[in-house]
């Protein structure tokens, strides 16, 4: 499969002030990340709350530019320029449908701003494709009369992809769409997201704190630690065999019985590094349980597994913590 998305090397630094005199330092929000989707998987992005997923999502749609390295898009590299058409093909659905819902706009204004904004058909237009978007994403017609907050979390979230799905893209980059919703209505979100993914042959990339709500829906699952990839692996490999000791201990978190409530501290030791300074060496280090003094000096370099690939000494054969026991 070819990938119709694909990141080479990049990186995105920011410059933050901290405190009211303190001098800008730089913060790498997103470190030499290299990730493809082939057209038609999911691919599942995985970590706390900032680890760069959601800086990765902004650059996947054009919002920002990386500092270094390149996006493809069907293997053709894309600049500034091309950020119009790109809006086409790739659309978002994020997090809040509540605040990325305009409350003073119908639900017809909101559905179709896409095509308006595109200039894309008349009114007439318009009306035909909020009805038949509604419909796909099961909202009966007279919602377009509505407000959003006449609508319930999940019937937003609905509007949302309605939205999304009006430009008709090949991919959609989903940030945490179901993390503001109950328990319930999430698994008839996510349902309706692989319904509409295999219907219409989309292409998903599926950003998430929670490795069970992306077990339900990912072809492939990487998992990002302070702007990291440090492992990533078919979603079965990830399940039955993760590497890595962070995804080991995130998947013990999805078996404690409050699932969705993001890593409790108690399974990692420590709180998230602050990305600004953040660890030398393998920058998991002061929260991996098999952490060695080779881990605060030298960081690991990514290396294959039977179903992806890992950044950690223990299975790296060229470290001296190489491990074949655990690799
Ligand atoms: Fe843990 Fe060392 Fe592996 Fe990093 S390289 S994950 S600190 S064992
Ligand atoms: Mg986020």
């Amino acid at each position: 499969t070819s990938a119709v998305l694909e990141l080479r090397n990049v990186t995105k630094t920011y410059r933050v002030k901290q405190g009211l005199f303190g001098k800008a330092k730089p913060l790498t929000a997103v470190n030499d990340v290299s990730l493809s989707l082939p057209r038609g998987e999911v691919l599942g992005l995985v970590g706390e709350s900032g680890c760069g997923k959601s800086t990765l999502a902004k650059i996947l749609l054009g919002l920002e530019a990386p500092s270094l390295g390149q996006v493809m898009v069907d293997g053709q590299e894309i600049t500034a320029q091309d950020r119009l058409s790109l809006a086409r093909r790739i659309q978002p659905i994020f997090q809040d449908p509540y605040s990325s819902l305009n409350p003073r706009k119908s639900i017809y204004d909101i559905v179709s701003l896409p095509l308006r904004v595109h200039g894309i058909g008349d009114k007439a237009h318009w009306d035909k494709e909020v009805r038949r978007i509604l419909d796909i994403v099961g909202l009966p017609a007279r919602v377009m009369n509505t407000y959003p907050s006449q609508m319930s979390g999940g019937q937003r979230q609905r509007v949302a992809i309605a939205r999304a799905l009006i430009m008709k893209p090949e991919i959609v980059i989903c940030d945490e769409p179901t993390s503001a919703l109950d328990v319930s209505v999430q698994s008839q979100i996510l349902n309706l997201l692989g319904d509409l993914r295999s219907e219409f042959g989309l292409t998903y990339l599926f950003i998430s704190h929670d490795l069970a709500v992306v077990e339900h829906l990912a072809t492939r699952v990487a998992v990002m630690y302070l702007g990291r990839i440090v492992e990533e692996s078919d979603v079965a490999g990830l399940f039955d065999d993760a590497r890595h000791p962070y995804t080991q201990a995130l998947l013990k978190s999805v078996l404690t019985p409050e699932p969705g409530l993001g890593v409790p501290d108690t399974q990692l030791g420590m709180a998230y590094p602050n990305p600004i300074d953040p660890p030398s060496g393998c920058q998991f280090h002061p929260r991996c349980p098999m952490a060695g003094a080779h881990c605060k000096s030298v960081a690991p370099r990514p290396v294959p597994t039977s179903h992806g690939h890992v950044e950690c000494h223990l299975h790296d054969p060229d470290s001296p913590m190489y491990d074949p026991k655990v690799a």
